[in-house]
């Protein structure tokens, strides 16, 4: 039985109604199967969907052998009708972080040739791996043409070309794909085979900030974040140079070197508090 993944055709699906295939229990937690689910399953460096299924709440989404399971908190009668509802925020956050990975990686393939060989959507930031060396002052530079990108509200569109056409494309992936192909094109930008969920234009994505790079596995890892989650991460790194500055009467420019200036004075005082203490000779 293989599921109809709803998100393919519409990624902005944030409800819809089902019919209950399956419901297996293992160890009271409950496995359900739809025959169609808007939900999608942890895949291709995009994590699973959150949100309720009935009066359920949806923990984890896997895929096997093209059946979607849904891992949720209560049994769910096989033969009715249930209603799902996405945790569309998480979701719409995950579609801008992955369409800004497919930017970046565009761009890293075009400019430099490198491949993208891992790609990961985890809680603190995302990160994508190439194998090809970038530096930081490469990094900056990507970081503007990813934004020029953002700036010009380009489509982005899945399309299912057939073997022939394929073969007269050019297009990244990161293996053999068997049966149907789908195409994920950032128009001018990037042209990927991918199955997650992405914005609709570019403009959707509002924010690229490549946070850093370093080396790994012969190549790099590069750590960024698009849209909320990088303007939420500005704000908490602001207010702490700022703070930071403010408690060393400084610009909040000028706080690393007057941190570098405290930690050679504490040295410094650690040193002749160990002389005092060796010349007052042993206590008692
Ligand atoms: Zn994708």
């Amino acid at each position: 039985m293989s599921t109809e993944k709803l998100y393919e055709a519409d990624a902005y699906l944030g409800e819809f109604t089902a019919s209950v295939e399956k419901c297996v229990s293992e160890a009271g937690i409950f496995k359900v199967a739809l025959n169609q689910t808007a939900f999608y399953p942890e895949g291709g460096g995009q994590p699973a969907d959150c949100g309720t299924l009935g009066n359920t709440r949806v923990l984890d989404v896997q895929e096997i052998d093209g059946t979607i399971w849904h891992t949720v908190t209560g049994p769910l009668e096989p033969g009715t009708k249930v209603v799902g509802k996405l945790d569309f925020q998480r979701r719409f956050s995950n579609m801008q972080n992955h369409t800004g990975e497919h930017i970046v990686s565009g761009l890293v393939a075009r400019e430099y040739g490198y491949h993208n060989v891992g790609f990961h959507m985890g809680s603190e930031a995302v990160t994508v791996d190439f194998d090809g060396i970038l530096t930081k002052e490469q990094l900056y530079e990507l970081e503007l043409q990813a934004n020029d990108a953002v700036l010009q509200n380009a489509p982005v569109i899945a399309s299912y070309p057939s073997r022939e056409e394929l073969e007269t494309m050019e297009y990244r992936s990161k293996k053999e794909i068997e049966g149907q192909v789908r195409l994920v094109t950032v128009e001018g930008y990037d042209c990927c085979a991918c199955c997650g969920t992405h914005v609709a234009s570019t403009g959707e994505i509002r924010l690229i900030k490549l946070l850093g790079v370093q080396k790994y596995k012969g190549g790099v890892r590069v750590s960024m974040l698009c849209g909320e989650r990088a303007f939420r991460d500005y704000q908490v790194k602001h207010e702490n140079i700022v703070g930071t500055a403010q408690l060393l009467s400084v610009k909040p420019e000028e706080a690393g070197d007057a941190v570098v200036r405290l930690k050679q004075k504490n040295i410094e005082l650690k040193k002749e508090l160990k002389q005092l203490k060796k010349a007052a000779g042993p206590r008692g």
